[in-house]
């Protein structure tokens, strides 16, 4: 187990968001492979690390050889759970992986991913990304199990389970009806791999190739890990099973709306992934052009708040004629430190994390690009910094629109009531960050970035405009666990 200041099962949902930064999080990544020739443990080991960003709770890996599976599964991250001895005791052709960050539930050993279930002489096993927003409502109807967890991908695992169906993709097919909201899941029984995703497409999940086999993983980078090539994205409503006698797809759902999540474009996709055909780096360097023609300011140095901001900033940098430079460094460790929660101030949080570089910034007109704004006590913390450090003035630009709604498809949002842009306006919020001048992209402007069409993307942190509904239990739920 980490010592990690964030891993406190005490803390609320709410307060791990602050302490982990002051950013929106994705819940998981997730990682399949079905290979004769290759060693899937340790593929599955690389394609998680690759993944890392989209949880760092916990991860897991489980492992089949036709006969019986074999899973590890830890809190942590990926390299403080895995390592070469306990790998090379996964043995087998078949493997699904899992990086943890808990969108509901708690950071336990139990919630950690993948779940395994057994079944009339077989194994099943689930790895998800997503949240279900009808979750409470199902694991009612499933009276005579035992949960040993408290998370969505058990309810899952146990619905696929309970539905009628002679096979496993019967039993998957048929309880895709059952489940609603956000789900991209990779799984496997001891002879068959699956990955199948909900008929919005929320969350992204693709396809590869490596020697003729095949791997299934939440974003590209994952595949160029394991040197696979990406085939297409797995789309939204279909199930891929891969088994002995290759690949088949079926379309389970023909949807006609998709609600693909645009904030994967905003910061939760790594940059070098593509989604939907599009090169996410490129995307943000788009938006942060367009972020130029939309608020142009005078200026000396555009700057971006490391890592996530550096491709718009790029962007706005190329688009404005202003060049771009680095005032702020990152501590890449700060993650890991045995600092407990209670003794870390917000201040000395973004201390530890950002060094400014003093000599460079004294005197100048700097604009901050950054991905987003959830409650902007980060962002309030560094103008400051940097004003301390002589800048003269500070132009905040945001490569996305203001945040005023919670997510319930799988991205960890604080309560709306805590959302800076639910309460306050523009100007208000310049004020308290104290900005000399703040702007947003619009809307229109993000989605032109994407070069996608508006109504196959969800926007509805932005807008309210929630495509699958989602009820008030569910609402105040979320906001408990
Ligand atoms: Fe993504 Fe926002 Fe939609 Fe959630 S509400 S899926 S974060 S676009």
């Amino acid at each position: 187990m980490r010592n990690n200041i964030f891993s406190d099962k005490h803390t609320t949902r709410s307060e791990r968001v602050f302490l982990k930064e002051d950013v929106l999080k994705d819940n998981c990544g997730i990682f399949g492979i079905y290979s004769k020739k290759q060693d899937v443990a340790h593929l599955t080991f690389l394609g998680l690390q690759s993944l890392q960003h989209r949880g760092q709770e916990g991860a897991g890996i489980v492992v089949s050889n036709g006969k019986k599976t074999k899973s590890i599964r830890n809190l942590g991250l990926v390299t403080s759970v895995f390592n070469e001895e306990n790998l090379k005791t996964l043995k087998g052709y078949i493997a699904i992986g899992h990086t943890r960050y808990s969108t509901t539930g708690g950071n336990t050993l139990n919630n950690v991913q993948p779940v395994i279930l057994n079944f009339k002489n077989d194994d099943f096993a689930v790895s998800f990304n997503g949240n279900i927003v009808n979750s409470n409502q199902l694991s009612k109807t499933l009276k005579r199990v035992n949960f040993c967890s408290t998370t969505d991908t058990e309810v899952i695992a146990h619905i696929i389970k309970e539905t009628p169906g002679n096979t496993w993709e019967e039993k998957i097919s048929k309880s895709f009806y059952y489940l609603k909201g956000a789900f991209s899941i990779s799984a496997m029984s001891r002879k068959k791999l699956f990955a199948f995703r909900d008929p919005d497409g929320f969350r992204p999940l693709v396809l590869g190739k490596i020697n003729n086999e095949y791997v299934v993983c939440s974003e590209t980078c994952a595949l160029d890990t394991v040197e696979a090539q990406y085939i297409r994205d797995i789309k939204p409503g279909e199930l891929v099973t891969i088994d002995d006698h290759g690949l088949k797809s079926t379309q389970l759902i023909s949807s006609k709306k998709q609600s693909f999540c645009v904030f994967e474009y905003v910061y939760l996709s790594r940059p070098d992934s593509i989604l939907n055909d599009q090169l996410v780096h490129q995307v943000r360097q788009r938006s942060g052009e367009i972020l130029s023609y939309e608020s142009p300011v005078a200026a000396d140095l555009v700057v971006a708040i490391p890592d996530s901001g550096t491709s718009a900033a790029l962007g706005y940098s190329k688009a404005s004629g202003i060049p771009y430079g680095e005032v702020l460094i990152k501590n890449r460790y700060i993650g890991r430190t045995f600092i407990q929660p209670e003794q870390i101030t917000r201040e000395m949080g973004v201390k530890m994390k950002f060094n400014p570089l003093k000599k460079i910034i004294k005197g100048k007109r700097i604009i901050i690009i950054d991905d987003s704004i959830v409650r902007g006590t980060t962002i309030k913390k560094i103008i400051e910094i940097l004003k301390k450090c002589g800048a003269e003035k500070i132009h905040i630009r945001v490569c996305s629109p203001p945040i005023k709604y919670s997510c319930y498809y799988g991205v960890d949002t604080p309560d709306r009531k805590r959302l800076i842009a639910n309460k306050k306006s523009v100007e208000e919020i310049r004020k308290y960050i104290g900005a000399d001048s703040l702007k947003y992209l619009s809307l229109d402007g993000l989605v032109q970035a994407t070069q996608l069409k508006k109504n196959i993307l969800c926007h509805a942190c932005f807008t309210g405009k929630y495509s699958v509904p989602i009820d008030n239990n569910f609402r105040k739920n979320i906001f408990e666990k």
